[in-house]
């Protein structure tokens, strides 16, 4: 199946995502939105470049630029894999409020601020999309073993969404790092 269509209402919900997190943090919609630093991971993270035709897709490391970050289970694990509850959960952007909080001084490395930021917004909208936008629900912890039910794996998604724009929110409050 095509990723075009879901892929456009993704990186729609990202805008969205990126455009309101603007006006609540700066009170201007652009001020994320006109930053490449924060633009790269936001667009990587929620819908990447879904507009890349399929036969090209297919092809070695394209295909990573192909589909987003959390959807990366089915090229990692197999299609039996997709809605992986590893990546299909808030696990980039805690990872990233982990590693600054353990090693501090990565917050001094150019363009930090922006690019977690993007991450946090770009796994944040791609979750929550992925929770009201689709028809079938499946968080899938073990292939063909054990997967949560579809109102369960809704909340699931929910929740990732959540905690990916809390952290996010975490570190637009940290002023050294220009957000
Ligand atoms: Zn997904």
């Amino acid at each position: 199946m095509s990723y075009l269509f879901s892929g456009l209402w993704h990186f729609a919900a990202a805008m969205a995502f990126a455009v309101a997190f603007g006006v609540f943090a700066r009170a201007d919609p652009t001020f994320y939105l006109l930053q490449i630093a924060f633009l790269i991971p936001l667009v990587l993270s929620s819908s990447a470049l879904f507009f890349v035709p399929e036969r090209y897709a297919k092809k070695g490391a394209l295909k990573f630029l192909h589909y987003p970050l959390p959807d990366w289970d089915v090229l990692l694990l197999g299609p039996a894999s997709h809605r992986n509850w590893l990546t299909h959960s808030a696990f980039v952007p805690l990872s990233l409020l982990g590693a600054v909080w353990k090693w501090p001084h990565l917050a001094h490395i150019p363009y930090f601020g922006p690019v977690v930021l993007g991450f946090c917004l770009g796994t944040g909208s791609h979750l929550f999309w992925d929770c009201v936008g689709s028809q079938r629900h499946k968080i899938v912890v073990v292939p063909y073993w054990f997967a949560l039910r579809e109102g369960p794996s809704r909340l699931y998604l929910l929740a990732g969404a959540v905690a990916s724009l809390c952290v996010g929110g975490a570190f637009a409050s940290v002023q050294n790092l220009g957000l």
